[in-house]
């Protein structure tokens, strides 16, 4: 048509593109996960503006996602009613502002195929995932609202452009039509087709439907006659909201799905926990915890996970009031019968609803968390390597759940040796010396230099376990915590380490014999010195190096010395 420009795709998405169509022939069919979750995402947009203004419903408010194929033209046809787009939108949305985050997906990037496919996995594939199956694909959307002559065609071959051609369009919405490739021909079949609705879309709450042809009448097994049918839309899903079913009828594989949907994540979660709460406040809540960190974990202002809905109704995404900033990887939703719908985020950041629902979700996790250490340690194991560096900022940010929090927590100690942390507070607890009234515990810049640290000798020769820190956030994590069941922690770096009743009298003479012995000795290296240190003295925590250094007890530690300094402070 005689207004059709050429665009080309933004860099980014030009390698996104490329990357898709060869790394993800292995798992084809998840583009109409895709596909059906964007259409079942513009219907929720639709009625969450509809709210305001009725009007946008143009008199349908029937919203639901129409499948159709084409076998002879090897076409699939992906059809919405939800809130369709402007020009401007399919311009941004389909090809030149690459999704946040794009940059550091390709910065991730190893090369290795297999490595890599799962990365996009984490990522989000989106709408561009039609170009697994598609050598063309063409999009004919409308805006809700506007007139029909504003619609626009979009449409590309996936290489490097895309053309945009203004139709006239009569019916509101985004239909999307996928030229499919030779090797992608079983997605025009319909049985296909229903199949994978049922596995992916099944627990979307927008009814997916494909055409039923005319059905003459027929006898039925018990030879009473079934009537004729006449053609018409069927819907294959099974169209209700999977927050909203019960637990006890929801099968694992089903919360599975919906998470790899929520989540856009290749991957099974590695837990969920699903609570309806009645009484004060009245929701629901689905909340999941991943098996592997999201590549943005690490930016504590990309805090995205949890989905809003109010009485059913999509209000936002990354409603990041209902999880505290230390639980960031949670991924799921919360639908509340009490807010209001029109809430917005400043009315959700001072709610006591929120604080409410916030401290509830809090503890499920938590709670959850715990009885996975307590039934599935190695699982349990997977999330601390994963997140477990995350969960290290609770006791600084909640105060109020620390000691659920502490038992959570795992460590590197000298029990072992070994550099995996899987040392709880309670194991360290049972082990304690007679007589021991302490937590011990070093940190140091790696596992290596915290294990081979002298002040740990002593400790070692009483068969007295230190807890090994070496993790780049433990300094700051350890001035959070100050005792867990009573006992207090104590850095075998710090001060003048006071072994208390560790130490028998015996000893007590022995060292305040030496003490006397090597005072002059002391004199003597405080001169030469001179203020490079504060003091010089005798020690009982060596038995074989012959001096290390310490900390005086209300000094920066060198740990944290050395934090400040490369912070350039
Ligand atoms: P995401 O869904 O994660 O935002 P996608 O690549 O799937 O990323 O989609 C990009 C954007 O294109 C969406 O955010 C949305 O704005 C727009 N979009 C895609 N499909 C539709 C649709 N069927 N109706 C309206 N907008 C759509
Ligand atoms: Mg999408």
């Amino acid at each position: 048509s005689q207004h059709a420009e050429k665009h080309g795709f933004q860099t980014e998405v030009k390698q996104l593109l490329h990357l898709m169509i060869h790394s993800l022939y292995s798992n084809k069919e998840i583009f109409l996960r895709e596909l059906i979750s964007n259409a079942s995402d513009a219907a929720d947009k639709l009625r969450f503006k509809a709210l305001q203004d009725n009007a946008l419903f143009e008199g349908d408010g029937d919203l639901r996602v129409q499948l159709s194929v084409d076998g002879d033209a090897k076409t699939l046809t992906i059809a919405d009613n939800g809130i369709g787009m402007t020009r401007d939108e399919v311009m941004s949305n389909l090809g030149t502002i690459a999704k946040s985050g794009t940059k550091e997906f390709f910065s991730q990037l190893s090369g290795d195929q297999a490595k890599d496919s799962q990365l996009i996995g984490q990522f989000g594939v989106g709408f561009y995932s039609a170009f697994i199956v598609a050598d063309k694909v063409v999009v004919r959307t409308r805006a809700a609202g506007v007139p029909a002559d504003q619609g626009v065609q979009w449409e590309s071959a996936g290489d490097g452009e895309f053309t945009l051609t203004p139709i006239e369009k009569a019916d509101r919405g985004t239909e999307i039509t996928l030229f499919l490739r030779d090797d992608a021909e079983e997605f025009a079949d319909a049985w296909r087709l229903r199949s994978i609705v049922k596995t992916y879309s099944d627990h979307l709450s927008i009814p997916v439907q494909m055409w039923k042809d005319e059905e003459a009448e027929r006898d039925g097994p018990d030879g009473e006659k079934i009537p004729a049918k006449p053609a018409h839309w069927e819907t294959v899903n099974a169209g209700k909201a999977l927050w909203l079913r019960d637990k006890s009828d929801i099968s694992d594989d089903e919360y599975k799905e919906f998470y790899k949907s929520v989540a856009h994540d290749f991957d099974e979660p590695l837990l969920w926990s699903h609570n309806k709460v009645e009484g004060k406040h009245e929701y629901t809540s689905l909340l999941f915890i991943p098996k592997r960190a999201p590549w943005d974990l690490w930016n504590r202002e990309n805090q995205k996970g949890i989905k809003l809905y109010v009485q059913r109704v999509f209000i936002m995404d990354d409603a990041e009031q209902f999880m505290p900033t230390y639980l960031r990887f949670v991924r799921g939703l919360v639908d509340s019968n009490d807010l209001p719908l029109n809430v917005s985020r400043e009315i959700l950041q001072d709610n006591k609803v929120t604080r409410a629902m916030r401290s509830a979700s809090t503890k499920k996790v938590l709670q959850a968390l715990s009885r996975l250490a307590q039934d599935d340690a190695e699982k349990y194991h997977t999330f601390w390597d994963n997140f477990g560096n995350v969960l290290k900022e609770g006791p600084a940010e909640d105060q109020a759940n620390i000691e659920k929090i502490c038992e959570l927590l795992r460590f590197a100690s000298t029990h072992d040796d070994k550099a995996e942390q899987r040392v709880s507070l309670d194991d360290y607890l049972a082990r304690m010396k007679e007589g021991q009234e302490t937590i011990y515990y070093i940190v140091a810049d790696s596992h290596d230099a915290a294990k081979n640290n002298p002040a740990l000798e002593v400790f070692r020769k009483k068969g007295v376990e230190v807890l090994l820190l070496s993790d780049r956030i433990d300094e700051w994590f350890m001035s959070h915590i100050e005792d867990y069941k009573e006992k207090k922690f104590q850095s075998v770096t710090r001060g003048d380490l006071d072994l208390g009743k560790l130490d028998d009298e015996a000893d007590k003479e022995a060292q305040e014999k030496l003490e006397k012995d090597f005072q002059s000795t002391c004199e003597r290296f405080s001169k030469v010195l001179g203020d490079k240190v504060k003091k010089v003295r005798v020690t009982h925590r060596l038995t074989d190096s012959p001096a290390c250094i310490v900390t005086d007890d209300h000094d920066m530690s060198t740990q944290m010395a050395k934090l400040m300094e490369a912070a350039g402070q």
